[in-house]
């Protein structure tokens, strides 16, 4: 059965038996706990076609397997188009939603799986690429959600996989059967991992020798016997709970991280895409990576995109906005935003054919992409904060503005420009609250810094990616200076 829209999306997480765990209590049917529904809402925009007129065109796309129109989110990219469309795929849904729509991991996962699984094929004699394909085929005809899973807990940091005093630190093999392998250990800050179908799982690190019980990729239905899943904590995220949707600030979306923990999983053949091939493992992280920072190019854009416009209102709703300071604070985020786009824009255009026949995006550019995107974000939350005014942080609850006590009051004392209603004014600085400090900040701040690697990890690709010799060989040849 394919799931074909939102709704069919949302019931179709209802029928998942999973063993998951919110605020310490076991939650059979996650979609409807008010913690979780708004991350479930952005992830079922991505099955939404939508009023935006490209947005048909950018969601969806033909399958170079079957020939069936599929979802771009379960597509391997085929052209430098592809990677733009990508691009603009995410900058539509991240307007849309102000949040991470989550899906993108799974998406990043498989494409780098796809050449990486075709090279392991070709070296090792492997069936990892026809296992992917067939895989890949299924995912795009059921359209079903891929959550990517690589990031392990990691215990020591100053330890290698092997080293650590609990193997389970690093998720690894620890049986193999004619049928399978049997898995244990547990990916952290796994995006969207309660509203996934299926988790695809990678390697954190690129494997030596000796470590190949390390060395392992594949997919598992996310009920699947053995795995747990812990929901993760954002800043003032049980406001969800509060009933109102005035002090959410995001009421209709949001993003999610859990910790999924994999307890004598049982995976069969057919779903292994690696085991125990360390020479690949570090192929499959730099590829996920460089897709991942390009991704960012995309979602955080259209995340700023409405930022921009928030500032805009409250400035507008506060009589600020033919400020000369104001206007130019505005200007500013919005080069900062549009800088973001041309990094992810630039690594798609310049991106290329792999040997299976796939397109990768160019690396050096997709890690500046992401290593400014931990940074611009935070100036443009500091523009944004600057311009709304301390009140977003000293503003009075749904429940005072509710309380006939004290809502005529304030309706009065939080009045801005005439014309416009205080509760409209009250509603754009809860947003910016929830952007800035809140939970949407969780989305749109911390996983600027740290999604898809942190920054030291973009910098060691930046100084490895950037062939330093030629430029100084440049330098070298216009100066006149001979060795
Ligand atoms: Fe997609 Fe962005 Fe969320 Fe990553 S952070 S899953 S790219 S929306
Ligand atoms: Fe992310």
């Amino acid at each position: 059965m394919k799931i074909n829209d939102p709704q069919s999306y949302l019931d179709s997480l209802r029928t998942l038996e999973r063993k998951v765990y919110v605020l310490g209590e076991r939650c059979g049917n996650t979609v409807d706990h008010p913690l979780v529904r708004p991350s479930a809402n952005a992830v079922a925009e991505t099955y939404e076609v939508g009023a935006e007129p490209e947005a048909a065109s950018l969601l969806f796309t033909t399958s170079h397997l079957s020939g069936r129109e599929i979802s771009r989110f379960t597509h391997i990219h085929q052209s430098t188009d592809d990677l733009v469309d990508k691009i603009l795929m995410q900058r539509l849904l991240g307007r849309r939603t102000a949040t991470c729509f989550q899906r993108c991991v799974g998406m990043d996962g498989f494409n780098a799986l796809y050449s990486v699984t075709h090279e392991c094929d070709e070296a090792h004699g492997t069936p990892y690429h026809t296992r992917l394909k067939d895989y890949l085929e299924w995912v795009q005809d059921t359209n079903v959600v891929v959550e990517g899973a690589m990031t392990d807990v990691k215990g020591d940091r100053s330890l290698r996989p092997g080293d650590q005093p609990d193997p389970d630190m690093f998720l690894h093999v620890v049986d193999r059967t004619p049928e399978g392998i049997v898995v244990r250990g547990a990916k952290a800050h796994q995006t969207g991992a309660l509203n996934s179908h299926e988790i695809l799982v990678m390697p954190t690190t690129a494997m030596r020798e000796g470590e190949e019980e390390f060395a392992v990729s594949f997919a598992v239905p996310a009920d699947t016997r053995g795995i747990t899943f812990v929901l993760g904590r954002q800043p003032s995220d049980t406001r969800k709970m509060e009933g109102g949707p005035l002090d959410v600030g995001n009421p209709g979306y949001g993003s999610q991280e859990a910790l999924v923990i994999f307890d004598d999983v049982f995976v069969p053949s057919e779903r292994v895409f690696m085991c125990g091939e360390t020479d690949q493992s570090g192929k499959v992280v730099e590829r996920f990576a460089s897709f991942h920072r390009q991704s960012y190019g995309g979602c955080k854009v259209g995340v700023g995109d409405v930022l921009v416009g928030a500032a805009q209102l409250a400035a507008d709703y506060q009589g600020a906005s033919k400020a000369s300071h104001v206007r130019d604070k505005i200007t500013e985020m919005i080069h900062l935003n549009e800088t973001l786009f041309c990094c992810g824009i630039a690594c798609s255009a310049q991106g290329r054919a792999t040997g299976a026949g796939n397109y990768e995006v160019e690396p050096l550019l997709a890690n500046i992409c992401k290593l400014n995107v931990t940074r611009f974000p935070f100036e443009i939350a500091r523009l944004l904060q600057d311009i709304a005014g301390g009140l977003i942080v000293t503003m009075p609850s749904e429940k005072d503005f509710d309380n006939p006590e004290t809502a005529a009051l304030l309706e009065k004392y939080l009045k801005g420009v005439g014309s416009v209603p205080t509760l409209d004014r009250i509603k754009v600085l809860k947003f910016i609250e929830n952007m800035t400090v809140g939970c949407g900040a969780a989305a749109y701040l911390t996983e600027s810094i740290h999604g898809a690697g942190s920054p030291q990890a973009q910098r060691i690709m930046i100084s490895r990616l950037a062939n330093l010799d030629e430029k100084v060989e440049l330098a070298k040849r216009i100066s006149h200076i001979e060795d």
